[in-house]
This record gives C-alpha cells, structure tokens and sequence, in this order.
C-alpha cells in the first residue's frame, strides 16, 4: 500500500511544532525508515500516520485515499513499539490471537493465522508461555508477531529494537529485513540508529527539529548529504569536517586546509562547468567533509600530504581508527572534533608517530560555511555541483 503525507504538520498545544510541514511519497512494499536525533518529530509522524494524533494541518493518503481524519481502526495499519505492549496476564498465543478475536475471525482462521507467525518468528514453543517468562528479544518477536498477524497494509515500527542488547538487536534486525523481503508489506520504520537505518531500509527520510531534511537510498544520504547536518549524522566514526580554501588551478579544483600553503591530497580533479561558480571566489572558506576511509595516513614526506601526529590507535579488528592532530600551524577540524582515519588493520601505525595525511579522490564534499549546504561533491572523477 502506498502512503503520501502532505504538508503535514503537528503543533501541540503548548505552541512548540513538532512536525514542520513534511512531504513524502512511500511506494508500495517499501521500507522506510524516518532517522534523526531525540526529540526531531519522528514519533509524531508516525502515530499521525496511525491516527493516534491528529495533525494540525496537512493531508495523509493510505493507497491514494484520504485517512486523514479516519478512527486508528479503520486504517488498517499495524504499530510496533518499542516498550512492545504486551498483555502481561495473557499467554503468547493470547497476545498474539486478541485483535483478531475481536475482529470476530474464525477460531480456526486464528489458529491458522497464529501458527504461520509463529512459525516465521521461531515462537512455536512459547505459545503457552506468559511475556514475564521470555527473554527482551522473544518478547519483541511477539510484539512482531502481533502486527503481522493482522496482516495490515502498513507496518509502522518504533525504535522496535532499542530495548534489546547489542548482540540480540543486531539479530532481530537481520530477522526483520528478511521478514520485510518476503512479507514485501509497507514499512515506515522510526529509529536515531544510523546503523540500523543503513542496514534495513530501501530509503531514508533524515529528520531534524520537525523538518524532513533529504530523502534517498542508504548510499545516496551517505555519499551525497545535502547538509553538514545529515553528513555528520550517518556513518561511523563521523564525517570529518575541515576548514579549507579552494582556488581555480588552470580547470582543476586545489583544496588547500586553512593555514597550510599545500594543496591538499590527489584531489586535483576537473571540475564540472557551473561549480567554481557555486564555490564563490579565490580564496572563499569552506567546509570540506571527508569521510575517515577517504584519509591515506603515511608514513613518509610526500608532496600533496599534511603532516600530522598520530594522537591514538583505536584497534577495531578487521580495521584501525587512528585519531590525528595536525602540526600547529594548521587549524583544527571546523567542528573542533579530532580527525579520524580508518585504516585497514595491516597499516602498523603507533601512538605519538609523525604521519602525513593525504586524500583519497572519494567521497569528499564541500559545504557552506554558513548555510552548512552542500555546494559540491566529487563523483567519480570530477566535481559537480549539487
Ligand atoms: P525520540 O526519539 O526521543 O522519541 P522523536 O523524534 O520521536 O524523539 P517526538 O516524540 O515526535 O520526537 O517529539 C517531537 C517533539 O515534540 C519533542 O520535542 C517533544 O518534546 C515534543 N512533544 C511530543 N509530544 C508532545 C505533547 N503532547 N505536547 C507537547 N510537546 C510534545
């Protein structure tokens, strides 16, 4: 099923608005995950779509027609939380056969229902136990189980994991997108958990204070932020953000780090028409997002390589994180972050080492200082404009 929310928008008595006027179109079978920090209005937005708020203006569209202002019942959508809800007094198969008893379902269309889910989420053999008797992670496959056994149109999900430990979210997660690719149900997914906004989803909504800032594929929100914002917010350890200049060498683009006179890296790379335009004049400060594999951390003196101190090696098995202060002419990160490298595991580098630090024509972005927009973007082998 489809669903279309239209300039929708949530203020609360208090005056405060939590939800800024958000456009979206999600396809049929889709999962869509709505990501940002605490308090951005990804709650809001997903129990408007449920009909648990009413919004204050806006329309919303469940395949093409208006629910807006349609009772929570009527809507055929199926809420998962993450606090799960289950009735404590009740056994698993209760829990799971409620809804449809009241709906007035056959007994033996309950049972067959009840079987099926509980064989999909491996549940089998706690049926008859109560929700005090299982573990976190066997109580949110009953939660799970619960919603998919309405068979609703649209999935609407809640941070569902986030009471799980690491090991069991990072299962139930797998579990859940294999359930989503064959159930293929619409799915609007709420979490502050880039990892897990990566990993599931087929786009990303990122969100911050109300506002639906960009929306794409994992890879583009990754690859191609709009802001200083969503760069920041997605991918760990987070997007390095470097003061520069940049100036126009005969076509291509040289980035230099303010307070250093050299170019910085291989980045001296053609340029689309438009984007010294967009860049503003010699001389102009950016903001310069690299992300930490896009830094080559060497050993020896090299031509288009900043020299730096290695401050710390953070060993992460298959790789090493390796924390970077710049020598001292040079500004630290625009953010006052530290500079982090990852680098494969094999680089033997050591705490206190001089290095040289030089970019990988990859993944760089230049960002407004002051807007925080995104201007260019190197793709491939050139800059573009965004
Ligand atoms: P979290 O991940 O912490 O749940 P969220 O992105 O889901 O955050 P919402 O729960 O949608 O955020 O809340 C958005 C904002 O609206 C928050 O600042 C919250 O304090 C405020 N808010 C939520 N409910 C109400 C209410 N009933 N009255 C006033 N303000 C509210």
């Amino acid at each position: 099923m489809t669903l279309r929310l239209q300039n929708v928008q949530k203020v609360y008595p208090s005056g405060f608005i939590a939800v800024n006027g958000i456009n979206l179109d999600v396809e049929h079978g889709e999962f869509f995950t709505l990501l940002g920090p605490s308090g951005c209005g990804k709650t809001t937005t997903l129990r408007m779509i449920a009909g648990l708020e009413t919004p204050s203006a806006g329309k919303i569209f469940i395949g093409g027609r208006d629910f807006t202002d349609t009772h929570p019942r009527k809507r055929d959508v199926a809420m998962v939380f993450q606090s799960y809800a289950l009735y404590p007094h009740m056994t698993v198969r209760g829990n799971l056969g409620l809804n449809l008893e009241i709906k007035g379902v056959s007994r033996a269309e309950i049972e067959e229902r009840l079987q099926n889910v509980a064989r999909m989420l491996d549940i089998t053999l706690l049926l008859d136990n109560k929700p005090g008797e299982l573990s976190g992670g066997q109580r949110q496959r009953v939660a799970l189980g619960r919603a998919l056994i309405r068979r609703p149109n649209i999935f609407l999900m809640d941070e569902p994991l986030s009471n799980l430990d690491l090991k069991l979210r990072e299962r139930t997660r797998t579990e859940l997108k294999k359930l989503h690719e064959t159930l293929r149900v619409t799915t609007i997914y709420v979490t502050h958990d880039q990892a897990e906004a990566l990993v599931l989803s087929n786009r990303i909504g990122v969100m911050n204070a109300g506002n639906l800032i960009q929306v794409g594929t994992p890879q583009e929100i990754y690859d191609r932020p709009r802001n200083v914002f969503v760069a920041k917010f997605i991918g760990t350890p987070s997007v390095n953000l470097l003061n520069v200049s940049v100036q126009n060498l005969a076509g291509l683009l040289a980035i230099r780090l303010t307070g250093s006179e050299k170019p910085l890296g291989s980045i001296l790379l053609p340029v689309a028409d438009d984007v010294f335009h967009r860049l503003g004049p010699a001389g102009t400060q950016l903001i310069l997002g690299v992300r930490p594999e896009a830094i080559a951390v060497l050993t020896e003196a090299h031509a288009e390589a900043v020299p730096a101190e290695i401050e710390l090696v953070e060993p992460m098995g298959y790789v090493n994180n390796i924390v970077l202060r710049f020598g001292k002419d040079v500004q630290t990160t625009a953010d006052g972050e530290p500079l982090i490298a990852v680098v494969t595991s094999s680089e033997s580098h050591e705490r206190g080492e001089k290095a040289w630090i030089r970019l990988r024509p990859e993944r760089l972005v230049l960002f407004d200082r002051t807007s925080e927009r995104a201007l260019a973007i190197l793709a491939g082998e050139r800059w573009e404009g965004v």
